[in-house]
């Protein structure tokens, strides 16, 4: 099957020419070079992938050094991973040598030697990322599919290459489940039994690795469909007994994706989501199995905290300074993520009304201004701006005004205002 047609489709002309002139600049070198991975499998999808990953048969930095010096634009090399990338407006292409690969134990960095495209794409995740496109000569555009990918592709089925691809590698659960929901795809039958044999090895997966492959998920259209079949395959389980995810979790990812968040601030409000169940102490073993940084760790801490407040903020009669109170020193994600999660109406109206206008709210006097007044310098100026800022929240002062008449009292001595 020749894809020259595909590529013409879906790739701009000058990216599709510099994946020719590559695929020339192997052949002048006596190598090969194709076209792999993601790319071939979004190419036969009708789609078109930003990353273009591409494995030479023979040495991919002597590729990329001739490549730079033939008024070609030069490839930025990274010598100790053997690569080499190339930007061709928004392409990003990446070069690589062809390599077979050997586990020694589950979850180890393989070892890797030289090796031919077949073997190369032997040691992927799945036959549908295990299809490459010959590049430049005779042979342009035509598919190399030795595992049967374009069939499963047809078929919508999740194939691994070998039995012992989750033992091998258990981070290839997490890529599975990955595409089965983005691509409405299903484990093919014995695929699916390994996975489920294969959830014991999740264990010997490093914390940055897993927690990578969950930012992944994260960073998807529809990651709560991800999080919600983790849960019930049981990989969430296998990751730490205590993770879950559930359908009130299910919802609120749904909301929070609505809400025009930046992607920075939805990810750590979905992190606060996902973590939502925990106590304190399973948090903090989630937070050592994943090694999750403190940039996410924080606000996870605080939503635990904000649990624990929903019932005190679904009393009624509370004052806005009360609410303020409870709330004022929780981080903003954590308090998203509380707004999407309370059970109970009034407490989650609280929240709400804090993050849209109780946390904006400040007395129109300031420090200057108090000394002007007659305070002196120190605590009682800190002491008397908070009382302000109580009585504006309580609606107890509504103008400046009110609230020199207020400061004035303080100062005599006075009860200022109720509070
Ligand atoms: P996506 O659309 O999610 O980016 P992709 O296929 O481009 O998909 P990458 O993570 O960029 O995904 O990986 C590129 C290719 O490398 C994959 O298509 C797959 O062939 C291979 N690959 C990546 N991770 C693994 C893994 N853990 N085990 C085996 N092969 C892998």
């Amino acid at each position: 099957m020749n894809l020259s047609a595909e590529l013409d489709r879906w790739l701009p002309a000058p990216t599709r020419e510099l994946l020719t002139r590559i695929g020339y600049c192997a052949a002048q070198k006596g190598y090969r070079a194709c076209l792999v991975g993601g790319a071939v499998r979004d190419l036969l999808l009708g789609e078109s992938s930003l990353d273009l990953d591409i494995v030479i048969e023979g040495d991919a930095l002597d590729i990329a050094r001739s490549f730079g010096t033939s008024g070609n634009p030069a490839p930025v090399l990274h010598e100790r991973f053997g690569t080499a990338t190339l930007t061709s407006g928004s392409f990003r292409v990446d070069l690589a040598t062809a390599r077979k690969e050997s586990y020694h134990s589950p979850g180890a960095l393989p070892s890797v030697h030289p090796g031919s495209i077949e073997e190369d794409l032997l040691r992927r995740d799945f036959t549908i990322n295990a299809m490459a496109i010959r590049l430049g000569t005779e042979r342009h555009g035509e598919l190399v599919d030795p595992y049967g990918g374009r069939g499963d592709l047809q078929h919508g089925l999740l194939r691994v290459l070998h039995e012992a691809s989750f033992k091998d590698d258990a981070t290839r659960i997490l890529r599975g489940v990955r595409y089965e929901q983005r691509l409405g795809f299903a484990f093919e039958k014995s695929s699916l039994e390994l996975l489920a044999r294969g959830l014991l090895y999740v264990r010997s997966i490093s914390g940055d690795r897993l927690r990578h492959e969950i930012e992944h998920m994260l960073a998807e259209r529809e990651p709560e469909h991800m999080l919600r079949r983790l849960d019930t395959l049981g990989v969430l389980a296998a990751i730490d007994e205590s993770l879950s995810f559930g359908p009130g979790q299910f919802e609120a990812f749904r909301h929070a994706k609505a809400n025009q968040l930046s992607a920075v601030r939805l990810e750590s409000v979905l992190w606060c989501v996902l973590g939502w169940g925990l106590d304190k102490e399973r948090l903090a073993s989630v937070a050592t199995r994943l090694n999750l940084p403190g940039r996410l760790l924080g606000p996870m801490q605080d939503s635990f905290a904000l649990r624990v407040f929903e019932a005190d903020l679904d009393r009624p009669g509370l004052r806005p300074s009360d609410v303020v109170g409870l709330l004022c020193d929780k981080s903003i994600v954590s308090l998203s993520a509380a707004e999407l999660l309370y059970g109970h109406p009034l407490a989650r109206s609280r929240v709400s009304l804090y993050l849209t206008h109780l946390r904006h709210i400040r007395p129109a006097l300031d420090g200057r201004i108090l000394r002007e007044l007659g305070f002196v310098e120190g605590p009682a100026i800190g002491s008397a701006l908070a009382r302000l800022r109580v009585a504006r929240l309580n609606g107890e002062v509504g103008s400046r005004e009110q609230e020199v008449e207020m400061a004035q009292r303080i100062l005599a001595g006075g009860p200022g205002t109720d509070s």
